[in-house]
């Protein structure tokens, strides 16, 4: 509350001291590099897809198991969609199936990699493939925010990643808000003014392509309160991940890959009998759920000639679980005897 005083004292609701403090405090979290605060997840993967100037006969690679957001910023952004399968044990997206995606087809400039539910993806592995192939490797780290890969926080694993800080984020805003991370000044510099308009002084607008999408003070101001939770909130979720893991027969409970911290923005079980597991949980009031009931290619606006396997059986078996830092022992007890009533 203190937080949203400030901002109404100050007088100043957009592009002010708590968007800018916000930045450097986020990119002081990450370890360095440069911030630069945007309106959504969904504007930041466009954004940065401008700034690299993807041209729209280029493509961008996305997992095909993802959020739809990912796929509309590619879209708004101009460029066309390519996708590419997943692992079958993380379901992130999968080195093996992106080079031979890589291989096939033309004109593919960037490849988004979805840190999956909190999970980092093959990095090493991605990296490798991309760099041979010589597209740009970005994150997409809005379900992750502090998980790590290899020592290192997700999200500056590259040159650059985007960020939601939708609510229900494990770092959220009070509505919508999202970033780009960057380790290149030259880069954070064309993203501050592609987000305004493509202002390079007030006014007056040099770099094409740019939109209107700012980080209001009022979330910016929020996020400083939220980001030194961060880290406990993870511990409790990832306290919360091992009771479930420990205590569940009938699933098979998420992968977390060596040298990975899983940030649980979700837990996520698979399981072949995953419709009735839904309804039974949902008989019984536990608000469980599907990220995702459908993969991209699977959704009429974003359809393609190809098959995923990985990520068609993911959709008919993945289930999350009620995964909150707020949610009690109790809670979290009662949802486990609910799975173990469950009978096929
Ligand atoms: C939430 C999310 C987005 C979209 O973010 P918005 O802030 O809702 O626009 C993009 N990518 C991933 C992986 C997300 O989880």
């Amino acid at each position: 509350m203190l937080a949203v005083q400030r901002v109404l004292q100050s007088g100043r609701f957009i592009l002010g001291e708590e968007g800018q403090g916000f930045e450097a405090e986020y990119a002081a979290h990450l370890g360095g590099g440069h911030v630069t605060g945007v309106a959504t997840g969904t504007d930041a993967i466009e954004l940065l897809l401008r700034a690299l100037d993807i041209r729209s006969n280029q493509a961008v690679v996305l997992p095909a198991l993802a959020p739809s957001a990912v796929a509309a910023a590619v879209r708004r952004a101009g460029a066309r969609i390519v996708l590419c399968d997943v692992e079958e044990d993380t379901l992130t997206l999968c080195p093996r199936a992106l080079a031979e995606q890589l291989k096939g087809a033309d004109g593919i400039r960037a490849v988004l990699a979805v840190h999956l539910y909190g999970h980092p993806c093959d990095w090493t592995a991605l990296e490798e493939v991309c760099e041979a192939h010589g597209v740009f490797l970005i994150e997409d780290a809005s379900q992750a925010h502090g998980a790590v890969w290899r020592q290192k926080k997700v999200g500056t694993l590259g040159k650059a990643s985007v960020w939601s800080f939708y609510p229900t984020k494990n770092l959220g805003a009070l509505g919508d808000a999202g970033a780009i991370w960057t380790s290149e000044p030259a880069l954070a510099e064309k993203l501050r003014c592609l987000r305004e308009y493509g202002w390079v002084k007030r006014q007056i607008s040099d770099v094409p392509g740019g939109i209107n999408s700012r980080l209001d003070e009022i979330h910016a101001a929020m996020l400083r309160v939220k980001l030194p939770e961060l880290a406990r909130h993870n511990e409790r979720r990832k306290k919360l991940a091992s009771k479930y893991t420990e205590a569940l027969q009938n699933v098979r409970p998420p992968v977390v890959r060596e040298g990975c911290v899983h940030a649980f923005h979700q837990f996520v079980v698979c399981s072949g009998q995953r419709d009735a597991m839904l309804q039974h949980l949902r008989r019984h009031g536990v608000p469980a759920a599907v990220h995702y009931p459908a993969a991209l290619h699977q959704q009429a606006a974003f359809a393609c000639e190809e098959t995923f396997p990985m990520a068609e059986r993911a959709v008919r078996e993945v289930l999350s679980l009620p995964m909150h830092p707020y949610l009690s022992d109790a809670a979290i007890e009662a949802v486990i005897r609910i799975m173990e009533d469950f009978q096929a």
